[in-house]
């Protein structure tokens, strides 16, 4: 089905709340999701490196050998099971061909087997992306033709320490690569028995570095033919034949990484190309996996929010391969915890994205207490405990999770503030927009207020929140407009800050502002601008009652102190995660604006984060975290909680690794918590 047929089979409107690429997905099955990890994820290896790949590597121990051998050995899986895990995780293929890589397969064969026979099920290491043509070109020459390669025909490698040209990437546009990519997935399934699939490495480089190969240059062509009518196209690049586009090409003078604002529709649509094709292979891969057996988990290796511009750098939109996937990682380095110079570093907002989209994070945990916490309070399981042996912390917590597992089975997470990541905005704004959406989040996380992170398509059903927070979503769609406008007009409450819905979801000038009338104080935005204005007019305050909702107006939400200088592609990196200046004024208009009391309400010291969750009708969770716990205890923590439904309050109880044994409390909406060492659970039933 051509996706112009499909536009008309979809309620009016509907359509336009999902990134344009998003309507491949939309239109076919849903993949089938795996029920074995329905309570939860323990996983914990043995090294994902085969002894081929550590050869060809160099600078290895010499008794490297027995080293690969010891983490398939029954000895290390058997300790494995015995720490706690229930996953075991290995290698599989690294990308020589399945020729050279035969033998080491088959020790995994071999190790698969026996984890199994002991109870435990496998996740297995399949690199996504990675040809080291060396072998593979031996094995099979029409290889060649499978790399990603620039705009001058040189393959795109992958970076390790800068030297491991070996390594080609492929072309996902490529059907050849795919096909061949699927008999290792057949060999992971039929042959290794595999439950659990790791892609490692589901990303693309940055420009320069993006694929020019004829795959993607005529794929790019009938992507904009197939997205787009005669008439759209000329809306959208001033003529309709789009035969001899190109994607975009750079040099000394034009260098990709220095672009501030992305206005041209051509490098715009390109984005949304190579999000899409990886989405699309994907997909592939996911079908056809679940074709071997519907209970098998997909997993990749994409990061996750970290501030950096991912749909312009790596080809990744969350949200369109999120929906195939039930697991992901993030080897993002943000270890959580107090800095020197104040800032609370986490990795909420990539938990938060998980939850979102109902999958689990792995990262890595397991050598700080702090960050187990963080990931038991947001992750509600422990994903990756790390490899032989785990350590101490991990062991402790792992016996922690598994003694009072019901209290995270099937709950979902539990806030009446809703944050929108606008794709439009931030992509094409990046500087701007991910600043503000980060500075919005860390407001938020060090006032322990839960939330959600919420994206486009989520705006079509905006019921569940009591607030909305618009964080500089400067692009938004007629339906999107619409929307809002609706939820707010019914009762619903709009957090906006700085600049919201001045422009459309291809980042034109809207005439009347979008949110006109709901806002009556924002500056006036510029069309055609080439570089971020650093210091920009400031509007007023605003608090205005519409329909049965309310609105805050913030002018900005200000960075404390001078702001860092943006590196390459303008990453927003733990250097900007600072409380904002005016986070309180924010916060005071958050709270005017949900016009009620909240759900959860958590009044305690500094730097003790919360996230609250429920198991509807029967509990709420309120998980606390101490990210200064190097420091002191946070002590005397007063709790609110309410019941959506109205139900009393049957018990309370608190669970802690940092306890013997749970303790009660008096059975009451609102009590107070003596003391929080590293991490606490509260857990209210209702009558
Ligand atoms: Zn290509």
């Amino acid at each position: 089905m051509k996706r112009r047929d499909f536009l008309e089979l979809l309620p009016a409107g509907a359509a336009a709340f999902r990134t344009p690429g998003l309507f491949a997905a939309a239109s076919e099955d849903k993949i089938p999701r795996a029920h074995w990890i329905d309570n939860g994820l323990i996983d914990a290896g043995g090294s994902h490196e085969p002894y081929l790949f550590v050869v060809r590597r160099g600078g290895q121990r010499l008794d490297a050998r027995k080293e690969y051998e010891s983490h398939q050995s029954e000895k290390t899986i058997r300790a494995i099971k015995d720490a706690g895990a229930e996953v075991f995780h290995t290698h599989l293929y690294k990308g020589f061909g399945m020729a050279a890589e035969m033998p080491e397969m088959q020790d995994t064969v071999r190790a698969a087997a026996f984890a199994h026979s002991i109870g435990l099920k496998v996740d297995t290491y399949i690199q996504w992306n990675t040809m080291m043509y060396e072998t593979f070109f031996a094995e099979e020459p029409r290889a060649k033709d499978w790399v990603q390669r620039d705009a001058a025909g040189r393959p795109i490698m992958l970076t390790y320490g800068f030297q491991q040209s070996y390594r080609y990437r492929p072309c996902f546009k490529n059907q050849d690569y795919l096909d061949y990519l699927k008999k290792i997935v057949r060999f992971a399934i039929q042959d290794a028995r595999t439950d659990f699939i790791h892609f490692d490495n589901f990303d693309l480089n940055a420009e320069p570095d993006s694929c020019h190969c004829p795959w993607c240059v005529n794929g790019f062509r009938t992507h904009l033919k197939n997205k787009y009518t005669l008439e759209e196209r000329k809306e959208r690049f001033g003529f309709s034949n789009v035969d001899y586009v190109n994607p975009p090409e750079w040099n000394a003078q034009n260098p990709p990484a220095k672009m501030q604002i992305i206005f041209d529709p051509a490098i715009q649509e390109w984005i949304d190309f190579r999000c899409q094709l990886m989405a699309d292979a994907l997909r592939q891969m996911a079908s056809y996996a679940k074709s071997l057996n519907r209970e098998v988990v997909i997993e990749v290796n994409p990061h996750g929010i970290t501030g950096g511009n991912r749909a312009w750098e790596a080809g990744l939109d969350h949200t369109r391969f999120l929906p195939l996937t039930q697991v992901f990682w993030t080897e993002e380095p943000n270890l959580p915890g107090v800095q020197q110079d104040g800032r609370v570093v986490s990795k909420i907002r990539s938990y938060k994205l998980a939850r979102t989209f109902n999958n689990i994070l792995l990262t890595y945990t397991d050598r700080d207490e702090v960050a187990i916490a963080e990931c038991l309070a947001f992750n509600q399981t422990i994903g990756w405990a790390g490899i032989y042996p785990l350590t101490e912390a991990m062991r402790k917590y792992i016996a922690f999770y598994r003694a009072n597992r019901r209290l995270f089975d099937g709950t979902r997470d539990l806030a009446d503030v809703a944050v929108l990541r606008s794709y439009a905005s931030i992509t094409y704004n990046q500087p701007r927009c991910q600043l503000s959406a980060i500075l919005a989040e860390q407001a938020l996380i060090e006032a322990a207020v839960p939330f959600h992170i919420i994206f486009d398509q989520h705006l079509a059903d905006l019921a569940k929140y009591r607030v909305v927070v618009l964080p500089d979503s400067e692009c938004l769609s007629d339906p999107q407009l619409h929307s809002i406008r609706a939820f707010v007009e019914r009762g619903g409450g709009l957090a906006a800050v700085g600049s919201c819905g001045l422009y459309d979801q291809w980042r034109r000038l809207r005439v009347t502002q979008g949110l006109a009338g709901l806002i009556d104080a924002q500056p006036a935005a510029r069309a055609y601008e080439e570089s971020v204005q650093r210091h920009i007019q400031e509007g007023q305050e605003q608090r205005k009652a519409v329909g049965h909702g309310r609105v805050f107006y913030l002018p900005a939400l200000r960075f404390d102190g001078p702001l860092p200088e943006f590196g390459a592609n303008f990453r927003v990196d733990n250097r900007f995660w600072k409380h904002p200046a005016n986070a309180r004024q924010f916060l005071d208009g958050l709270d005017w604006a949900r016009n009620g009391e909240p759900s959860v309400h958590v009044e305690g010291p500094q730097h003790l984060i919360a996230n609250a969750v429920e198991q509807p009708s029967r509990r709420t969770m309120v998980h606390l975290v101490n990210y200064n716990s190097r420091e002191a205890p946070r002590k005397d923590v007063r709790l609110d909680c309410r019941n959506p439904r109205g139900s009393n309050v049957a018990s309370v109880s608190l669970y802690s690794p940092d306890l013997p044994g749970p303790v009660k409390l008096e059975a009451a909406p609102t009590f107070r918590i003596p003391e929080v060492k590293t991490y606490m659970i509260a857990a209210v039933e209702w009558a």
